[in-house]
């Protein structure tokens, strides 16, 4: 399958080549925990990664690798691995990066869950975040430090309506020869491509908009192979000998594929946070039609957006589809194609008024997901962002009267009087 194809035949094609025992035209569920070897020197060659092949799932498995090059091929990237989840991924990009007394530099407007991973719970590995208004590039540039190893944020940012100017911290990421990692979860590739705005590796969860329907989680992680981990000292596990793996030197052995292999051979190997075939098969049917689905979700959220504008029940609306949008000047440049189907309004009444909203929608499920086929709503201060503190939660775009949708694909003119009749109830 040549790269150069159009995003709508690679959605499909791939990855996917007939199964050479059985001629399947789908990617076969490849259910199994291990693969025979021909012979000791097969065996041999495949645990020195002189022959790449199959040895044991923890590490490959066909149905994943299949689904690993299809979202590598979308996002332009050489390689990529599928993990368990979108936070198994974010762990694992940043693992071949990090050692203990390393930081990264992270924007200040995050998804709730990776707020809490970088700011509390990576620190039991002595890795520390130091969270930045990513707007303020000489605030980024100032936070970088020497023990820096990577850049964090995300390309539509969950939930606020914002939109990571990646070209500008692209382009410092490569000033400060640091690699930028992008997390395009919300945007999906089909909205946003970050290796061509300067990212090094771009981190997703599967769960959302690459799956599509709300049935597995899943994570990826996709290289751009740009990023020259030999250029300094800083990135050893790669650069040098590994001694994870009998002292090989990933980068000169592997070239652009180093952080790949790194990723199997020692990442999954021993972390063990990988995606299981069944889950591979899943998000594979889903990623068919994402072009078709984005498309949709994008034409929805934006009426219903523009629609919840319109209304005097409502303060604010943060979709940066919206030309009210400070970030609407970013769309054309970073999501050409939309500002994705995810925002967030605040709702006069506060608070309570939130809390009476989700208990009134009917068509809408209120549940803590985004990117599902089905419209979703949450009320972000009383369950994503609960655990933050009334300032990090304003910072992260979660007000107490704030309420987050994630725009379905269903008829527009139902998603909008399921609004309507559930703000009457909680606003009047
Ligand atoms: C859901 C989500 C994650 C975490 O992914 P899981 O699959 O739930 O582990 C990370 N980043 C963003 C932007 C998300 O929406």
């Amino acid at each position: 399958m040549s790269d150069k194809m159009g995003f709508e035949t690679l959605q499909i094609h791939a990855g996917n080549n007939p199964d050479p025992a059985t001629g399947a035209r789908q990617v076969p569920i490849y259910q199994t925990t291990a693969f025979v070897f021909r012979d000791a020197d097969h065996a041999a060659a495949l645990f020195n990664l002189q022959e790449v092949g199959w040895i044991y799932s923890r590490l490959t498995n066909p149905t994943v690798a299949a689904l690993a090059e299809r979202i590598t091929a979308l996002e332009g990237g050489v390689g990529g691995i599928c993990c368990s989840s979108g936070h198994a991924a974010q762990i694992m990009a940043l693992f071949p990066l990090m050692m203990p007394g390393c930081n990264v530099v992270a924007s200040t407007r995050l998804y709730g869950g990776t707020y809490t991973q970088l700011t509390q719970t990576i620190k039991r590995f002595g890795w520390s975040a130091k969270l930045v208004d990513f707007d303020d590039l000489d605030a980024v540039k100032a936070s970088i430090d020497e023990n820096t190893r990577a850049i964090f944020c995300e390309s539509i940012a969950n939930p606020g309506g914002y939109i990571t100017d990646l070209d500008a911290i692209g382009k410092l990421a490569d000033e400060m020869g640091l690699p930028l990692i992008v997390d395009n979860t919300t945007a999906s590739p089909y909205l946003c491509r970050p290796i061509e705005h300067g990212a090094t590796l771009v981190v997703h969860s599967t769960t959302k908009y690459l799956t599509g329907n709300g049935t597995v989680t899943g994570g990826a992680i996709v290289d751009s192979g740009k990023f020259d981990w030999s250029a300094s000292d800083k990135f050893p596990s790669l650069s040098q000998p590994e001694a994870a793996y009998h002292g090989l030197n990933f980068h000169e052995a592997l070239g652009p594929m180093a952080f790949t292999f790194h990723s199997i051979a020692v990442g999954l190997r021993d972390l063990g946070m990988t995606m299981n075939p069944q889950g591979a098969h899943y998000t594979l049917m889903g990623i068919e039609t994402l072009s078709l689905r984005m498309d949709r979700h994008v034409a929805n959220a934006q009426k219903v957006a523009k629609w919840l504008e319109g209304d005097d029940r409502i303060e604010k609306v943060t979709y940066a589809g919206l030309e009210s949008s400070p970030y609407y000047d970013r769309i054309s440049r970073i999501c050409p194609k939309g500002a994705g189907a995810l925002f967030t309004f605040t709702i006069k009444g506060g608070y309570e008024a939130c809390v009476k909203l989700v208990d009134s929608v009917e068509l809408f499920s209120h549940v803590a997901n985004l990117g599902d086929a089905r419209s979703l709503i949450i009320h972000p201060a009383s369950t994503t962002h609960r655990q933050l503190s009334d300032e990090q939660r304003e910072a992260a775009g979660a007000a107490p009267n704030s309420i987050r949708l994630s725009i379905g694909i269903e008829s527009t003119d139902d998603i909008i009087a399921d609004l309507d009749q559930a703000l009457s109830k909680a606003v009047g």
